[in-house]
């Protein structure tokens, strides 16, 4: 599903890598952290798979799409392969929660009444069914993220990128919104997921990957976050 083979970002020609020769292999359907300290490489790893950045070298293949020959025209279907959600929301604050969501399908020319029979289901999913028309200063930072998050999941993407989804909430929306995250990777979503929070990686006892200087430091299942040998322990 996402395969990356010896993969090097060099933002510029005299310049450190910011990824130096990252090897990684995640199947459909996983549910993979991905940890490190700030300037390690997180967010390049995620903009080479979006294809907002591209690789210096080396070979990434993503859903069976090789993105060696990806022209730019079709950057567009890569990305509805992929959800993604961010730290900030970023959603329209004058239209509610329903036309947010709507809002992904219509640019893409889905007919209303296709959007009418979708978008509150995905509102379910997401638990926000009966908010459906608030405005979104009306809801709390949890609430705001599941809109994001159901923005990102409503056409239905094969793999969901949610960069640090929880770094501006309390701990209990955080959790709601790893809830909801864990609900879409039973769903059948592959699910990448970058957080600094410790407690969540410990309790989701999922696959860790840590990237450390630009390169994989560590890549573990069920992982605790710290002070355990490196190498997969399962
Ligand atoms: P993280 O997400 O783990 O904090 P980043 O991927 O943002 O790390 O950064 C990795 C390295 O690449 C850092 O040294 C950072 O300064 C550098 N970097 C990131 N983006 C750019 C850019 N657009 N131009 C130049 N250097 C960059």
């Amino acid at each position: 599903m996402i395969l990356l083979d010896r993969v090097t970002k060099k933002y510029g020609k005299n310049m450190e890598p910011a990824l130096d020769r990252i090897s990684l292999h995640i199947e459909p359907k996983e549910f993979v952290v991905v940890v490190g300290q700030s300037g390690a490489g997180k967010s390049t790893l995620l903009k080479l798979l979006t294809r907002e950045e591209r690789a210096t070298s080396g070979k990434i293949i993503v859903g069976g799409i090789d993105y060696d020959k990806l022209p730019d025209r079709n950057i567009p279907l890569l990305r509805r392969k992929i959800g993604t959600v961010f730290q900030d929301f970023k959603l329209l604050p004058n239209r509610t929660v329903f036309e947010n969501v709507a809002f992904a399908l219509e640019i893409v020319g889905v007919s209303t009444k296709e959007i009418k029979n979708t978008v509150p289901k995905v509102l379910e999913i997401v638990n926000l069914k009966d908010k459906a028309d608030r405005m979104p200063r009306e809801l709390s930072g949890g609430e705001r993220q599941r809109v994001a998050i159901a923005r990102a999941i409503v056409r239905q993407p094969k793999i969901l990128i949610a960069d640090e989804p929880t770094g501006n909430l309390d701990p209990k929306h955080a959790w709601d919104v790893i809830a909801v995250l864990e609900k879409i990777n039973r769903y059948g979503t592959t699910v990448l997921l970058t957080t600094h929070n410790q407690d969540i990686v410990n309790k989701l006892k999922r696959r860790v990957i840590t990237i450390e200087g630009g390169k994989v430091g560590s890549d573990r299942a069920n992982a605790q976050y710290a002070n355990r040998p490196a190498g997969r322990t399962v």
